[in-house]
């Protein structure tokens, strides 16, 4: 067998069967403490495809660095081919402060593909996009809803590239979402360099979401089977439903809200699905959904103001497999129980 070539990943060497983790350093902060980030890098002896994971590129989204941490100290997780790059925080900055954003309030995913002597967020995403992504061969960027928004654990991919959609499906989460490239993203960087890449989102911003990281955790580890960079066998409990198109009902009028209905729940056009009260007076407006679909998304905080995003549903079309009644047996559960 031809002996496989050493990975190189700022200066450092690994060679084949070994694993190293790099402190890629960053810019200081003003405070004058030095910053750097921590990147796993396991390089396995055979050949095989380099799978690039990132997690809290949005600095408050927590459940991402949990979903790595449990990945690398799985067993499972045991490379026999290929090579994995694991970086838990990718914005350290937005991590220190509690954050989705960096210090001077840009978004870091809308950034891509950056440049060396921009802001701190092209920087930053410079150095992502253009040291770390052109050195891998699949990627999986992990996302949850911002602070107080939920999302039910979903893969959000584009579909219509068939490598993508397998690679979607190796991931095993309840649904997959076809979701259009959100300009200045790491998905939308990766795609353009031809590099498989998804996103998978779950649970909401600085909270920890037991079922959102358990699918987390599950769903790299089926990917890394099914790419054969492990030799365990992937948890397959059921086929992602597969979902089109998805749409936002917002707050008709502003006030205090109260939801009935929860993530995985079908809502149907017509019904009320809600309240939201005056805090000062009876008056109280029903909430009515404008759309028949599945909830997937949930804003969790009750005071809003008319147009606030309450909840993202889905759609599901004529080209869906399933009905809303399907797929309501097989997500609420999943979610509520
Ligand atoms: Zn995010």
């Amino acid at each position: 067998m031809r002996q496989r070539k050493d990975f190189e990943l700022f200066g450092t060497v690994v060679s084949p069967g070994k694993s190293t983790i790099i402190n890629a350093p960053l810019p200081s902060l003003y405070s004058h403490a030095t910053t750097q980030t921590p990147i796993y890098v396991r390089h396995a002896i055979k050949q095989g495809p380099v799978l690039l994971i990132t997690g809290a590129l949005h600095g408050d989204e927590i459940n991402s660095i949990e979903i790595v941490r449990r990945m690398l100290n799985s067993k499972k997780s045991k490379l026999t081919s290929g090579t994995l790059i694991a970086i838990p925080i990718v914005n350290i900055y937005g991590f220190v402060t509690l954050s989705r954003y960096l210090p001077d309030g840009r978004d870091l995913n809308r950034s891509f593909p950056g440049s060396a002597s921009g802001s701190l967020a092209a920087r930053l995403a410079y150095f992502l996009g253009n040291e770390i992504l052109p050195k891998a061969d699949y990627v999986i960027d992990l996302h949850t809803g911002k602070e107080h928004r939920t999302n039910f654990p979903q893969i959000r991919a584009t579909i219509d590239c068939q490598k993508t959609l397998k690679f979607a499906k190796s991931f095993d989460a309840p649904i997959i979402i076809n979701s259009n490239i959100r300009d200045g993203s790491l998905r939308g960087l990766a795609q353009e360099q031809n590099i498989p890449s998804l996103v998978y989102e779950g649970g909401e911003g600085l909270r920890f979401d037991e079922v959102a990281i358990r699918y987390g955790v599950r769903g790299i580890l089926n990917a890394m089977s099914k790419l054969k960079l492990t030799t365990t066998s992937s948890c397959n409990k059921v086929e992602s439903i597969i979902l089109r198109n998805t749409s936002w009902i917002r707050a008709p009028v502003s006030g205090m809200l109260y939801l009935k209905k929860r993530l995985g729940e079908k809502i149907v056009k017509g019904a009320v699905i809600g309240h939201i009260f005056d805090p000062f007076t009876s008056k109280n407006e029903n909430l009515t959904s404008s759309l028949n679909g599945i909830i997937i998304g949930k804003n969790n905080l009750p005071l809003v103001t008319q147009g606030d995003a309450l909840l993202n549903v889905a759609i599901p079309g004529k080209r869906s497999s399933a009905s809303i009644d399907e797929i309501e047996d097989q997500l609420y559960d999943e979610y509520n129980s």
